[in-house]
């Protein structure tokens, strides 16, 4: 089943909405007024994934830190087997090897990834374990594999028998053509920010279907498929991850908003920086979404199908991007 098709499509809603306490006091010691602001934690998430940015808004409603929060998240669809796309039951492959790539970045612009990991579901986590246990920010392949056994990840067959079939039926043609197709495009980028006001993310997918074996994409790539800055604003990449690499998609987005661009008039430009490497309509996919720390929210994309889930005031929505076709 198309992850499409399963997924709960219809808006998540709650009751009760928070109203956060913005209370200037007086600093006695320092006689000087401080802003004692109480943000209000959010989450966004790339496509229609309403439990997996439901549960990192309810992480975040009740303490939870940006990072930790993103983690939990999309942790559920990378044990989603329905899911073709992220963690297990991901599409593998030409050789039939199921391959993820993560990364995650918090506030204070640290960061961890890992690439082309056989056999680990949570490897957000493990970009996490990367960024607090080793000297390093990325570990690949079977290194990245051995620590998280090491951290004590359980090895687990990632190949679902739906995903072996369809990459069987691929075998037939074997269709190097990369298509626009949301099915093969749908890496989930979270981005949270906590009650202290904190930005962090998380970018999590097992890239392209059929991809070459050894193929990397832009979605563990610091600055391509996720960059936080937290005196700016977030930004992450769905899509051809070979664009968004040549564009330094996420992080063109930051800095666009670090020069007073909105986080919507930023995620346009960067696409329009990609639309300008090719001649008329291309025959790729490639979407952003960004937040600033206000929490004004951009998305846009090439083609038309791209979506994000927004979780606010315990209100979990979908909603469609903009779309330059
Ligand atoms: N960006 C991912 C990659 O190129 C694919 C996706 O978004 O689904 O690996």
């Amino acid at each position: 089943m198309k992850r499409r098709n399963f997924l709960d499509q219809s808006t998540i809603g709650f009751a009760g909405l928070l109203i956060s306490p913005n209370i200037l006091c007086l600093n006695k010691k320092k006689n000087a007024v401080i802003d004692n602001k109480k943000f209000e934690p959010f989450a966004v998430s790339t496509w229609n994934v309403p439990m997996a940015n439901n549960i990192a808004g309810n992480q975040l409603d009740n303490g939870a830190n940006a990072l930790d929060a993103a983690v939990k998240g999309v942790a559920y669809e990378e044990a989603n087997i329905l899911n073709t796309t992220v963690g297990k039951g991901g599409s593998p492959d030409r050789d039939g090897n199921v391959t993820l790539d993560a990364c995650v970045m918090n506030h204070e612009g640290n960061c961890g990834a890992v690439l082309a990991v056989q056999n680990i579901t949570h490897v957000a986590a493990l970009a996490k374990e990367v960024m607090i246990q080793t000297p390093h920010v990325i570990l690949a392949g079977e290194g990245a594999r051995k620590f998280a056994i090491n951290q004590g990840y359980i090895p687990e067959n990632l190949l679902s028998d739906e995903s072996k079939k369809a990459w069987e039926k691929w075998l037939k043609n074997k269709d190097f053509k990369v298509k626009i197709n949301v099915e093969n495009h749908d890496t989930i980028g979270m981005l949270c920010c906590d009650s202290a006001g904190n930005l962090s993310g998380a970018c999590t997918t097992s890239g392209l279907a059929y991809k070459m074996p050894g193929r990397v994409g832009d979605s563990p790539i610091i600055g391509s498929g996720l960059f936080v800055d937290n005196s700016v604003g977030g930004a992450v990449a769905t899509g051809l991850g070979e664009e968004v690499i040549k564009t330094v998609g996420s992080f063109l987005i930051v800095e666009l908003m670090r020069q007073g661009r909105s986080p919507q008039e930023a995620c346009e430009e960067a696409i329009q920086r990609i639309l300008g490497k090719h001649k008329g309509k291309p025959d790729f996919q490639v979407a952003y979404l960004a937040t600033n720390k206000k929490g004004d929210i951009g998305s846009y994309s090439i083609a038309s199908g791209f979506s994000y889930t927004h979780y606010k005031n315990k209100i979990n929505k979908n909603i469609n991007s903009g779309s330059v076709y």
